[in-house]
């Protein structure tokens, strides 16, 4: 069985160079995805969007743009946790 060892990275950010547009994974499955924009691949940003996840009712809320500030995101009255999407 052949393994392309890239597999998708829950945050990973995606920029097309010819017009700017950006994705973020926000559902990291098995393989690694393969976005096109302006009929070329997009590339593959060394930005890692942070995900935080609801342990109570499992929402999760990703990161868009950080600022200065502390952030702390809370759902049902908890604070969430931060996922490290970073573990290979
Ligand atoms: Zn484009
Ligand atoms: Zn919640």
């Amino acid at each position: 069985m052949k393994r392309s060892g890239r597999r998708a990275r829950l945050g990973r950010v995606y920029h097309c160079p010819i017009c700017g547009a950006e994705l973020s994974v926000i559902n990291a499955g098995g393989a690694e995805p393969h976005p096109y924009c302006c009929n070329e691949p997009m590339e593959v940003v060394e930005l890692i969007n942070r995900v935080f996840h609801c342990p109570v009712c499992s929402s999760e809320v990703m990161v868009i743009q950080e600022g200065g500030g502390r952030l702390e995101p809370k759902c049902c009255n908890r604070p969430m946790i931060a996922l490290d999407a970073i573990t290979k």
